[in-house]
């Protein structure tokens, strides 16, 4: 395993960081939960592997992330790194700080966290760290050993990033940069500059990157990546702004390949980069698909009518960006059928309320318009029977 230093935290962290929101999963009580019979070994593995960044979040597997990592990493505390997060939909007033911290560390059985993010911050995030005064309270925190580090995660505009990172009060970040989202890189290298962390969720689009497979690879010839996974990897690595790449690993099989990506890619030659860089960047222009390119999050999971928007938008992705339209006419076909898909999106009202919840920003329910009429018309190029009445109006 390779290592970056962070200046600001004096910490070394492995390139390679797992994130905890894609554990393996099992049902319990009717309710989704982490498997720890496979979930405990691959963290254990991770370890062994030389990771020691592990990153979780309150909401993260209806919060049964936080309490598998913390409990699987229990023997190794002392050589790993724990980022956990204040879920600041959830704070309703300044006193929720410390509910959450205790109620965190307790479930995590530790005495303190690492790096101890405000989590998911937009400019009205930001507003409400502001009026509860909750970097004083982070401050406090620190101060009594609960938290080593003052961090945030971040969906909003490069402006609030500079803005947040202006005020020094942070050691590090974490925000999305990949192949296709290159939109933080100018507030990556401020940050860099600043000694600041920075770390990276998403690089591989959300499996986006992964699901081109062999096809998408042969459009990067200068590139000497074997799997598409590696690609993605190599390029987020590439750039000396990144200290670590979460990988939301979901089996063994994936944790040791991404292990062995991360051996191999410490120097990545800048014209590797470049090129990655350049046909990447045609390749997005070409599909026009920047406003609904959804990244997989699941933070609009929230529909009151059980459509879960980025199922269809992840298929619409591979089809429109990637060229994969058949793996992506049978994963829509599939929709309604498994429940984990949720309802078909052609039931879906406009009502909007998934789209407060998006950190990219996207008009879910046009976006979802745009991928049903697209998924329902044939391969022909017709549409198929009952269509225009099943969407509703155009604007509805
Ligand atoms: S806009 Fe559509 S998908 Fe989103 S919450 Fe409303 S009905 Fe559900
Ligand atoms: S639509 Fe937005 S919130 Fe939903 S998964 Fe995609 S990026 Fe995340």
């Amino acid at each position: 395993m390779k290592y970056r230093l962070i200046p600001r935290a004096a910490k070394r962290i492995s390139i390679l960081g797992v994130g905890g929101l894609r554990l393996p999963k099992t049902v319990c009580n009717g309710r989704e939960m982490v498997d720890d019979d496979r979930a405990f070994p691959l963290l254990q593995e991770a370890v062994r592997l030389g990771v020691n960044y592990f990153d979780t979040g309150w909401g993260y597997i209806n919060e049964d992330s936080q309490r598998a990592i913390g409990h699987a990493l229990r023997e190794n505390r002392d050589r790993v790194y724990l980022a956990n997060k204040l879920p600041l939909y959830l704070t309703k007033e300044p006193d929720d700080f410390w509910r959450f911290l205790e109620r965190e560390l307790r479930l995590m059985d530790t005495d303190h966290i690492d790096f101890f993010h405000f989590h998911m911050v937009g400019r009205a995030f930001w507003q409400k760290i502001l009026d509860f005064r909750l970097i004083d309270a982070a401050e406090r925190a620190k101060a009594k050993g609960l938290i080593d580090h003052i961090c945030f995660s971040f969906h909003d505009v490069p402006d609030l990033m500079r803005e947040m990172i202006d005020t020094g009060a942070f050691d590090s970040l974490l925000c999305q940069y990949n192949l296709v989202d290159q939109g933080n890189a100018a507030m990556m290298r401020y940050a860099r500059e600043r000694g600041m962390g920075v770390m990276v969720m998403g690089p591989n689009a959300g499996g986006n990157i992964a699901a081109g497979g062999d096809a998408l690879l042969q459009k990067y010839p200068r590139s000497p990546a074997k799997t598409a996974t590696e690609l993605a990897m190599r390029f987020v690595w590439g750039n000396p702004d990144v200290d670590c790449a979460l990988s939301g690993v979901e089996s063994l099989e994936m944790l040791r390949e991404n292990a062995g990506y991360a051996e191999r890619a410490n120097t990545v030659p800048a014209d590797e980069w470049n090129h990655v860089r350049e046909v990447t960047s045609g390749m997005l222009e070409i599909s026009q698909m920047k406003d609904t390119y959804c990244t997989g999050c699941r933070y609009c999971d929230v529909c009151p009518l059980g459509i879960r928007p980025f199922v269809t938008l992840m298929a619409y992705n591979r089809w429109k960006i990637w060229g994969l339209e058949a793996g992506a006419r049978s994963a829509y076909a599939e929709i309604g059928r498994d429940p984990w898909q949720g309802k078909s999106p052609v039931g879906c009202v406009g009502c909007g309320k998934c789209r407060n919840y998006c950190p990219q920003k996207i008009d879910i329910p046009s976006a979802l318009r745009r991928a049903t009429a697209d998924f329902m018309m044939d391969a022909a190029g017709t549409v198929e029977p009952g269509f225009m009445h099943s969407i509703g109006p155009p604007g509805s």
